[in-house]
């Protein structure tokens, strides 16, 4: 039997950072789709096609093969046999990803996938539609979003620790940009699920909203077995019985 989480929300949110502790702590595997839209949007940029050319990037993503493997329990993204992961963070990757990621044949591509990875094992899965699309019978789907200011004002602290020159109008133009781009696209815009817990991590730790998550599985697990017992000894049982990997 496996588990599945799926945690949606705007760029920023903290999703991956989340969802990464979430699939540690309950030995699951951490499936972030993002690096896979950025894998095909590094291959869209490589060949140098134009965001715009739809006919182009659909030709050019027939030719991406995209696969998943994990080294030292940190997922690593091939592109045609070559582990991409290394390029995968910086801004080209993300701009290229939002601007061809409302194209039908990627999101088929990789949707695939996808479903083909949760089918296979317990996963914590983060994108924008993983509870609307990839996994609508996920056991937990999460909306995790946080205002613009918090996640433009993270990513400046982010990148002023790698020493990289940015200014935080411009990080807070380029999200809300993004946000309106994820979400008022044709195919699979981002959403909140209609059975997803919101969660606005503005003011909350990453151990708040870790543990909120984890908290909602465990009740829903809880409610099905219709028993109580100590919260410890029923995560640990959700971890051995469930989640497979433990
Ligand atoms: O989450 P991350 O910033 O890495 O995602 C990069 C881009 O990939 C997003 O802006 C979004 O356009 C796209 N994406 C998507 N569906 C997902 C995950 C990411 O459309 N499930």
């Amino acid at each position: 039997m496996s588990v599945s989480i799926a945690i949606d929300g705007p760029a920023g949110a903290g999703k991956s950072t989340i969802a990464k502790l979430v699939a540690e702590k309950l030995h699951m595997i951490y499936v972030d789709t993002g690096a896979m839209y950025r894998a095909m949007g590094l291959h869209f940029h490589r060949k140098g096609i134009s965001p715009e050319d739809e006919a182009a990037i659909c030709a050019a993503c027939k030719e991406a093969d995209i696969s998943i493997t994990y080294e030292d329990g940190a997922q690593q993204v091939l592109l045609n046999g070559e582990n991409v992961t290394g390029y995968l963070r910086t801004e080209e990757a993300g701009k290229m990803a939002s601007a061809t990621s409302g194209y039908a044949k990627v999101r088929e591509k990789l949707v695939e996938l996808q479903q083909k990875l949760a089918a296979e094992k317990s996963v914590v899965m983060d994108g924008r539609d993983i509870g609307t699309v990839v996994l609508p019978r996920a056991d937990v789907k999460i909306y995790l979003t946080a205002s613009v200011e918090a996640r433009a004002r993270r990513r400046f602290l982010e990148l002023e620790e790698k020493g990289v020159p940015c200014r935080l109008e411009e990080i807070a133009a380029d999200i809300e940009k993004r946000d309106y781009q994820d979400m008022h696209r044709e195919n699979s815009p981002l959403k909140q699920a209609e059975d997803a817990v919101y969660l606005d991590s503005s003011e909350m730790t990453v151990k708040e909203v870790t543990d909120a998550i984890i908290d909602v599985l465990f009740r829903k697990k809880m409610a099905e077995r219709g028993r109580t017992g100590s919260l410890d000894d029923a995560l640990e049982e959700l971890i051995k019985k469930e989640c497979g990997q433990g």
